[in-house]
Formats: C-alpha cells, structure tokens, sequence
C-alpha cells in the first residue's frame, strides 16, 4: 500500500507544515491523556477529574483556540477544525467540552459581550481555569427558540432571570453560564456566574449518548444580576445563532473524526478477523463497506477543509455550514453504523470504540440544529421557500 489507508486522496497533501503540527500535537496528547481512560468514563457516565482535563487542553491551547486576545492563542478555522476532528476521533464527549467552552460560552463573550466581561472571563477560560456553558434550549424549546420562556425583568438598575434550560453541556461544571432570556427589547444575552443565588444545574442522568460529557438542566429561579450582566449589544435570535455557526463549523470537522476512529477500526478488524477460513476483508461484501465508508471520509473532509478555508479567508455563509454539519453528521453516522455491522457481536462492545462514537454521533445528529433543520436551511436556499412553520 503506497498511502496511508486512512488518506487514499492525499488530504494531507493540502494541509501546512503548521497545521499537520497542531492536528498531531492533538492526536498525541490525547493518545496518552485521554483514550486509555474514555471507555470507562463513558461506562460509568463520569469524566475523572474534568477540571484538571480542562486545564490541560488550556495548556495546549486548545480552549477557544481560533478566537484572538484575551489569552485565547488566535489559530487558524482550519487549524480548529483539524483539533476537533482529533478530539471526537477519542470521543464526541471530549470534543464537546472543547466546542461549548471555546466555540459557544467564550465565543459569546468575544464576540459581544462588553470589555469587562472579556477581561473578566476569557483569560481564565482559555486557560482551562474556568468552564463555561451556554443555555439555549428549554424543555419545551429547542429547535425553535425563539419561543423561549426565560426571562429577565429589570428590577431598578438589576436584571432577575426566571426560566429553565435543558440539554446543557458543561452545567453543572460551569463556573459561568451564558444564557439567552426573552426581554421586553427581544431575546437578550447575559452573562451568569453559578454561584448566584438562584442558578441551579442539576445534572441529567440515564443518558446513553455522550455519557462522557456533563448535560445539565439550568434552573433560573429568582437570579438577580447587575445591570452589567447583560451583552450590550445585541438583541433577538441574531446573538445565539451566531455563536451556533461557530460550534456547527467544529462539528462538520468533528464529526468525521468518529467516522475515521469507526472506519480505522473496522478495517482493522476486517483483517485480522477470519470466516470461512479467509479474512473478513477478503469477502467482496466487507470491501464494499469499507470502500463506501472510505469515500465519504475523503469527501466529508474536502468539504470541512473547503469551508475552513472559506471561514478563514471570511467568505462563509451560515447556509454553508449547515451543508457541511447536514452531510458530515449524517454520512458520520452511517459509517460508524456500517463499521458496527463489520465487527458483528463484537460492534456492540465497548472494548472497541464504534459503538460509542455511533451512540454519541445520534446526540450530534440532533443538537447544534437537528439535521432536519438543516435539511429545512438548505432547502430554503435552493427555493427561496421557508418550510419551518
Ligand atoms: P425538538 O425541537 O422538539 O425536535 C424534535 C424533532 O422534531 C426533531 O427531529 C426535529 O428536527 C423535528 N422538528 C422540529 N421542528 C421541525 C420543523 N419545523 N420541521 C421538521 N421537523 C421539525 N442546547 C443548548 O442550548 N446548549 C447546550 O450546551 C446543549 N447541549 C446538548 C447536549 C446534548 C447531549 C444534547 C442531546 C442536546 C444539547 N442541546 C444543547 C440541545 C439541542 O440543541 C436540542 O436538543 C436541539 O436543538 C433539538 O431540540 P429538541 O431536543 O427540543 O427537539
């Protein structure tokens, strides 16, 4: 074999000396760090010692990696991509902490909250030393909200936030929640420390997806905040959904990082297991598999890599990276589907990683814009016809 199996197209070829360093750095710290351990954290639903692993991926830089100052180390989209993919390669858990802290909670900060908040929380958060979270979805909205029911009333000069969130990464870690609260100027960002009387997150238990990340439930009973609490700026929808096109742009990369670990492995598999006194690999079924899988790996990392170019050169379209999450999640996850199939009984055990990565990709099908939300964006774009409500 001439290439690397993992990159029959030369993908390689197109990336920078600078950018197959970070991409390995990655892969090599979380080879020793992380992989040994994240089966049974998934098993037990439990992250050891998740502070100190924040602390760690700050020291390598990886904590809003591509966002400039305040401590944050200024890299490039793709330079993102490639250490997100190398993330959810270990687990779409891990990938998650990363994107919510960098992408969502200190995006918002950087993008529009006030020079205090900035000073206040981003040096921290590059640096692991403090977790964030970001509370969008409600119990009873998710894919839709705009029909969110938090709110925050003024009281004099203080702002007191009534409501619940649900679904949220990081909660019951977080030292500082974003959360988006219906106003009377429209829906309104603010910025909550959790030792505020009145926040609460209670964590959700009985999940059998991304059980090495904490999701949580944000209770806003009565959270009184200075008047400076919230983002300045920005009012309505505008605000969250612009920090959704920076966590979907991880997932388009991260997503194709479970698909590797599933193809990878049951190319592997297909090898050295024997039927019917020949390899697996050997049966013209099981090449079929693996060559269908192969081919949506290159073209789902084309497509990453063109849309991190775009993003870096500033020409990206919010309706691109719902193509790029819509393809890349979807074809991620019949991989790793397909991957469980070749490795038969053995696909269900955690003694390997396919089954994990697929039970983790049906969260990452849904969150960050379900796909058939996305499927509804790039409808609209090809009709001009909106076909949400
Ligand atoms: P619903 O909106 O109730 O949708 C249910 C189904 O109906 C879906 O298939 C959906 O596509 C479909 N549907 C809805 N409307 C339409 C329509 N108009 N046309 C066609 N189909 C439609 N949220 C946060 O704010 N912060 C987080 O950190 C966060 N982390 C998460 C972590 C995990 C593990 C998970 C599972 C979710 C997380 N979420 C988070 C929530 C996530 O973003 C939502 O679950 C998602 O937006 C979908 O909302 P929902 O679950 O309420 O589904």
């Amino acid at each position: 074999m001439d290439r690397n199996p993992l990159d029959l197209a030369g993908i390689d070829d197109l990336l920078s000396d600078e950018e197959k360093a970070i991409r390995d750095s990655t892969r090599a710290f979380l080879d020793k760090r992380v992989e040994p351990h994240v089966a049974d954290w998934f098993e037990r639903g439990e992250v050891d010692d998740i502070r100190g692993l924040a602390r760690e991926l700050g020291a390598l830089g990886l904590l809003g990696m591509h966002l400039e100052g305040y401590g944050c180390a200024g890299l490039s989209s793709v330079d993102y991509g490639l250490a997100c993919l190398e993330l959810e390669a270990t687990d779409s858990g891990i990938r998650s902490l990363v994107s919510v802290q960098g992408s969502l909670a200190m995006f918002a900060i950087h993008r529009w909250g006030s020079e205090e908040h900035k000073q206040e929380w981003l040096p921290r958060m590059a640096a692991g030393e403090a977790i964030g979270c970001f509370g969008l979805t409600e119990p009873d909205h998710g894919s839709d909200p705009g029909s969110m029911r938090t709110r925050a009333r003024r009281d004099g000069d203080d702002w007191v936030l009534d409501g619940a969130k649900m679904w949220i990464t990081n909660g019951s870690i977080a030292d500082v929640a974003v959360v988006w609260a219906q106003t009377d100027e429209g829906i309104r960002g603010f910025v909550v420390p959790t030792d505020t009387p009145g926040f609460s997150a209670p964590l959700i238990k009985h999940k059998m997806s991304l059980r090495a990340s904490v999701t949580s439930e944000l209770v806003l009973d009565g959270v009184r905040l200075p008047a400076e609490a919230v983002f300045p700026e920005v009012r309505g929808l505008k605000g969250p959904l612009s920090c959704l096109t920076e966590a979907r742009y991880g997932i388009v990369w991260g997503s194709l990082g479970a698909a590797r670990s599933s193809l990878e492995t049951a190319r592997r598999y297909a090898v050295e297991r024997h039927q019917f006194g020949r390899p697996l690999a050997g049966f013209q079924l099981t090449q079929q598999k693996l060559a269908d899988m192969a081919l949506e790996l290159v073209k789902g990392q084309l497509l990453a890599l063109h849309l991190g170019r775009r993003k870096d050169a500033g020409t990206i379209t919010p309706t691109q990276v719902s193509l790029g999450k819509l393809n890349n999640i979807r074809e991620s996850l019949e991989i790793c589907r397909t991957a469980r199939t070749i490795l038969g009984a053995n696909g269900i055990s955690l003694e390997y990683p396919v089954i994990r990565h697929m039970n983790n990709l049906e969260s990452v099908l849904t969150y960050e814009g379900t796909v058939e939300m996305h499927t509804l964006v790039v409808g609209e774009a090809l009709t001009g016809v909106s076909a949400f409500r």
